[in-house]
Formats: C-alpha cells, structure tokens, sequence
C-alpha cells in the first residue's frame, strides 16, 4: 500500500559535523513535515538488523562500525510521494555523483559517510519507522 511517509537518518557524520540544522532546514524547506523526531544511538545489532541487505557486501563491516560510532537523529517524514522524493532530495549514495542542491552534495564527505539516509520503498519507510518509533511517538 503507497503512504506518504518516509522515515530518515542523520548518520553520525553528520550529526558530528554539526550539520543536525542545515539538513533539518533542508528537509523542512524541501516540504517536508516532520511526524516524528530524536536523538539516538545505534547498537552493533540494530545496525547490522537495519543493513541485512548488505551483510554479505565487503563494506558491511565499516558501515555497522560507522553507524554505530555515535548519535544519530531519527525521524519520520511526511509529504505527497515522500519515499522518491526524499531520495531525490538527499541525492546519490556517492557524493561525487549527487546532483547540486541535494543534502549530499552539501554535507556528505564519502560514499560511506553520506550524511542522511532515506528508505528505498513505502515497505521499507513501514518497518523502519516501526523499529524506532511508537504509535504513540508518531504525529
Ligand atoms: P542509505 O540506505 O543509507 O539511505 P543508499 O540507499 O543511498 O544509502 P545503499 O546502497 O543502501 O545506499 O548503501 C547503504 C549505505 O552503505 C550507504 O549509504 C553508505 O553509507 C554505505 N555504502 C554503500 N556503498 C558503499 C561502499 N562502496 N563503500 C563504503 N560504504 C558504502
Ligand atoms: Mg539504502
């Protein structure tokens, strides 16, 4: 079923490079509303769960050691179309490769530490909402 909701990260990187309010102000200016929102801390297993797909990829190491190495913002989003949308707005994995105007090509410094993350389908936006927040959470 299509929903009009996305859910996101800021990834360590950028929460250790100061940029939590240059990528919020781009996700709220992008006509986003914000449903849900925090501050927290992957664990090893949250973040190998949340990254199955990619277990057997020779990367999957260093990303669950990134993922995990601080704080990251949490948070669900709501717009028309959210789930492409907001990929368009975060832009390629690569920096290199993401377009001008996306939150990547401003704050991502590798296509490891990439800044944002964003679900790839309305299933995906489902489960990973549901991993990290409450129904109660959700407004
Ligand atoms: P995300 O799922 O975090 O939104 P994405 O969908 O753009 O990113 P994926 O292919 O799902 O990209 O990869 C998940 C994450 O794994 C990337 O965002 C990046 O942090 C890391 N990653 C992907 N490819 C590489 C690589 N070649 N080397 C190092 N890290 C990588
Ligand atoms: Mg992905």
């Amino acid at each position: 079923m299509a929903t009009n909701r996305t859910f996101t990260m800021i990834k360590p990187d950028g929460v250790e490079n100061g940029h939590i309010g240059g990528i919020l102000n781009m996700i709220t200016e992008g006509g986003f509303r914000i449903v849900s929102m925090k501050l927290t801390q992957l664990t090893v297993a949250d973040a190998q769960k949340f990254y199955a797909v990619h277990s057997a990829r020779p990367f999957f190491g260093e990303l669950v050691e990134f993922m995990t190495r601080g704080p990251i913002v949490a948070a669900i989003l709501e717009k028309d179309n959210a789930v492409e949308d907001f990929r368009t707005l975060i832009g390629a994995t690569n920096p290199a490769d993401a377009a001008e105007g996306t939150i990547r090509k401003k704050y991502a410094t590798s296509i490891g530490e990439n800044a944002v993350h964003g679900s790839d389908s309305d299933e995906n936006a489902a489960i990973e909402s549901a991993f990290h927040f409450a129904g109660r959470e959700q407004f």
